[in-house]
């Protein structure tokens, strides 16, 4: 009989190795429904900003922060810019039909303005006076069609040509080029100023375009703010993808908006590419939308929602993301377990070691193009899978102040579990999506052995690793002045 792997000892969590985020919004802001979905299996928590205020957001965040604490799990927070998306007023709480050949008036929102079947309030006025007849209007991910027969002044009479049902405030896709407004938008960088004051983990950027997007969202921040994820929905961004994934922290495969903006069967093969270099730069990639979509409202996925997610995890995903169907559908929980289910299932016909060694390979062509820092630490990375891997080590231990040496190991997809021992708390969260991370806290120590010795010890008291086995540790020197992790030790626990 062969021994029992650590992952095989470690609890039900931490046996799924894919991270899952989910949307918290009406249908999951109380304390019981999230203590559910932790259990369930919510790794990170996304509060989106383009359908809630900075003060709902604020105080959403405070209440994730405590439920995690009380279940004593680590769930990351992920904050999402509206970006220069034009939405509609919100719909009612169980969303209307539009129903095909209907005519409704696309009007100007105003203050607490509602949508409903006959009446359209659009947040941004000004667009509706460029719109003319003929021109097409589609809402939400592009389901619902509408077809401009009037236009007077910033009232426009427009006809359903495709139906769908609108929930909450879907965005409002307009011909291309009548909307050309930069992101981040002034409003993205009031709010990411809020957000990193209140300690937010992550913010996603919307609708990038080029690197400079994720920079000015930088330049806007202190040292020591949140990650910046990048959410790639814009055929601009695909093009210019390395650019914008080395100076971002965190991907987005932002398949909804990805679906409207470039050619929709292109979606499956930019998600792969985005994917593949995310991983190989050491990013979190989430995969997200319509992931099971079908759960809004049904009690079961579709099984091409089931395949999606799987071959999502065949694509080397890091996470995989829920919006609607844990922010406003009508078991979130579910939706949560369903994901997580998925996930782990494919896990096990994933071919980690291919990967792995495919990586090793495209590190060692490219490495010559990156700073020295970030070189070594991808070179000692490399060497720890392959040592890890040869001497079948029953974990790898990261030890890391910004959680870049766990990323860099996570890339390779390690068959054995990933520990990160850190003495920031902000790092335990942000690792929260980082594929296969553990990420355990430790103290500040001042010398590399002491480092290494609080770790291992810190890991053995956590369970997974007994006294005995043999483990993997990456460490850096604390007084190197430019901090690279430089050294792998393989040490027996006592
Ligand atoms: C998307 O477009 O896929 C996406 C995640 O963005 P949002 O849900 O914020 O529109």
């Amino acid at each position: 009989m062969s021994r029992p792997t650590s992952l095989e000892r470690s609890s039900d969590e931490a046996r799924r190795r894919t991270k899952i985020v989910a949307t918290v919004g009406p249908a999951c802001q109380d304390a019981p429904t999230l203590r559910a979905m932790i259990a369930a299996g919510m790794d990170v928590a996304r509060l989106s900003l383009a359908h809630a205020t900075l003060d709902d957001t604020l105080q959403r965040l405070q209440l994730i922060r405590s439920v995690a604490e009380s279940e004593g799990a680590v769930v990351g927070v992920l904050a999402d810019l509206p970006g220069p998306k034009v939405r509609t007023s919100p719909f009612p709480p169980d969303g209307v039909h539009l129903a095909d050949g209907s005519v409704v008036e696309l009007a100007p929102a105003d203050g607490d303005d509602t949508s409903n079947e006959r009446r359209i309030a659009v947040d941004l006025p000004a667009v509706l006076e460029n719109l003319e007849p003929g021109d097409r209007v589609a809402l939400g991910d592009g389901a619902i069609e509408l077809v401009v027969h009037d236009v007077d002044g910033r009232r426009a009479l427009a006809g359903v040509v495709a139906s769908g049902w609108a929930q909450g405030r879907p965005g409002v896709i307009l011909p291309a080029g009548r909307l050309a407004a930069a992101s981040p938008t002034d409003v993205d960088l009031r709010l990411l100023r809020a957000l990193a004051g209140a300690e937010v983990d992550a913010v996603a950027v919307s609708f990038v375009r080029s690197p400079s997007d994720i920079t000015r969202a930088r330049d806007a921040l202190d040292e020591a703010g949140p990650m910046l994820v990048a959410k790639i929905e814009t055929q601009e961004a695909v093009d210019s993808l390395e650019e914008v994934i080395a100076v971002a922290d965190g991907v987005m495969v932002a398949r909804g908006d990805l679906g409207i903006r470039c050619a929709l069967e292109d979606v499956p093969h930019y998600q792969k590419r985005i994917i593949r270099t995310g991983v190989a730069y050491g990013r979190p990639v989430i995969t997200a939308t319509q992931m099971l979509e079908s759960m809004v409202r049904a009690p079961e996925p579709t099984r091409a929602e089931v395949s999606d997610i799987a071959n999502a995890v065949f694509d080397g995903t890091s996470a995989l993301m829920l919006s609607a169907e844990t922010a406003i559908g009508h078991d979130p929980v579910n939706a949560v377990r369903t994901m997580g289910r998925v996930a782990e299932r494919a896990e096990r016909e994933f071919d980690y070691l291919t990967w792995g060694r495919n990586l090793g390979r495209q590190q060692t062509v490219e490495a010559h193009r990156a700073p020295a820092p970030v070189r070594i630490t991808a070179a000692i990375s490399a060497a720890a899978w392959r040592a890890a891997t040869d001497a079948d080590v029953v974990a790898i231990i990261a030890c890391t102040n910004s959680g870049d040496t766990a990323r860099a190991i996570s890339r390779f997809r390690p068959t054995m579990p990933v520990v990160a021992a850190t003495p920031s708390m902000r790092t335990v969260r942000q690792l929260a999506m980082a594929w296969g991370v553990t990420p355990i806290p430790t103290g500040h120590h001042g010398t590399t052995d002491d480092i290494v010795w609080f770790a291992v010890q810190a890991t053995a008291a956590a369970g997974y690793v007994r006294s005995g086995e043999l483990v993997a540790v990456l460490v850096g020197s604390p007084t190197d002045p430019e901090p690279a992790t430089d050294t792998l030790r393989l040490v027996r626990v006592r």
